[in-house]
């Protein structure tokens, strides 16, 4: 494996290697990719093994240009009124964390769809992304380049300690700016329905193409408070290997202090109230594990915030390289605040959710 930055040299040497059949990990403004050619099986075959990922969980395609949209889905099976939604959608917000669900082309191997006669499309807001698959004269699939179900990253780093030698290069185009998995939306048939939120808030859509229905239960919209599912009837992902309990402000401002406990609060409002709390005044705010503690001397627990100010954005953009830091930490439990609904919000709580979701083994 070789660690390269993005230069224009280096993605040469990557996207020659990715039509040859390779797999490179490269950074996209969602998170970072694990790609491989497209119309490849043995390169398709090589993504879901690196990723120990189910064969039933299909890819989504990365596409270099709109134009080349045709390549991968076949748009003349849309209804009329489908067809310029996806019009209206692409040309609003790609390149972006969009990702749609349209009928797929004959010629697309059945391995990138998982079988289904639809497949996922998205175009990348990302230069070394776009410049990448130009110069591979391929279509790329590209699932998040982590092991199945675990933390996606967002950093070159994060790629390097969890796939390793399993990926032939990867490229550093510095942190993901958007940090959360693009939205996915189904337009295939029947009203447009969201089957993941993500980076695209569903209120930006909606106000280009009117209402579309929220994802089927499955795809684990956060439990809003009064009514929260059942975490063990939902599939664990995005999860870090400590425990995690996703705690609404309240819930977590009444919890009894646990010194083997981290913690991940939303804003500095929340997280100076609960420093305000029993036991917990002497606790740094942004304290590391041994912070001026002696051995055997009682430590205090880390505590991260996703962004100082409340912002939805910014909390986006930290939410995975703060959970990969607090899991490194060894802790016996994280505690994650549960942020805002609304806008990016209900992607940030429906990753925080599905962490949660985790089966301690
Ligand atoms: P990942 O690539 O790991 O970010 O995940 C891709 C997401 O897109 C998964 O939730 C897939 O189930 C979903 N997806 C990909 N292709 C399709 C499709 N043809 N129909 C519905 N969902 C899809
Ligand atoms: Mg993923």
């Amino acid at each position: 494996m070789r660690l390269l930055p993005a230069t224009d040299e280096n993605i040469k040497t990557a996207a020659a290697l990715l039509a040859a059949g390779g797999l490179v990990a490269f950074p996209t403004e969602t998170v970072y990719g694990l790609g491989g050619a497209a119309f490849n099986p043995a390169a398709l075959v090589k993504i879901f093994a690196a990723k120990n990922r189910p064969r039933f969980d299909p890819l989504i395609i990365h596409i270099a240009a709109p134009e080349t949209l045709d390549e991968v889905g076949d748009l003349s099976l849309l209804s009329p009124a489908a067809r310029e939604m996806a019009r209206l959608l692409t040309r609003r917000f790609w390149p972006g964390p969009l990702t749609l669900i349209l009928p797929k082309r004959r010629e697309l191997p059945d391995l990138a769809t998982s079988g289904l006669p639809t497949v996922a499309v998205r175009f990348p807001d990302h230069p070394a992304a776009q410049k990448l698959i130009r110069l591979s004269g391929t279509a790329v699939a590209a699932p998040s380049a982590n092991p199945f179900g675990y933390l996606s990253p967002t950093r070159a780093g994060h790629v390097r300690e969890q796939l390793g030698e399993r990926v032939d290069i990867i490229l550093d185009g510095g942190p993901a700016r958007v940090g959360l998995e693009s939205t996915v939306l189904d337009l295939s048939g029947g009203p447009p329905r969201i089957l993941r939120p993500g980076g695209l808030p569903k209120e930006e859509i909606e106000a280009l193409i009117g209402p579309v229905a929220p994802g089927p239960a499955s795809a684990g919209s956060a439990p809003e408070p009064p009514n929260p599912r059942s975490p063990g009837q939902l599939d664990s992902h995005y999860a870090p290997r400590t425990g995690l309990r996703l705690c609404p402000p309240e819930e977590l401002a009444a919890l009894p202090y646990d010194p083997a406990g981290a913690y991940l609060f939303f804003g500095a409002a929340s997280r100076d109230r609960w420093l305000a709390g029993p036991g917990r005044s002497a606790v740094p705010p942004e304290a590391g594990p041994g912070s001026g503690a002696e051995a055997g001397e009682k430590r205090p627990a880390p505590v991260r915030t996703l962004s100082e100010t409340g912002d939805l954005t910014e909390a986006a953009a930290n939410l995975f390289g703060l959970l990969h830091e607090l899991d490194a930490l060894g802790c016996a439990r994280i505690y994650a605040e549960q942020v805002r609904g609304e806008g990016l919000g209900s992607a940030i709580n429906d990753r925080l959710f599905r962490a949660a979701a985790k089966r301690t083994p």
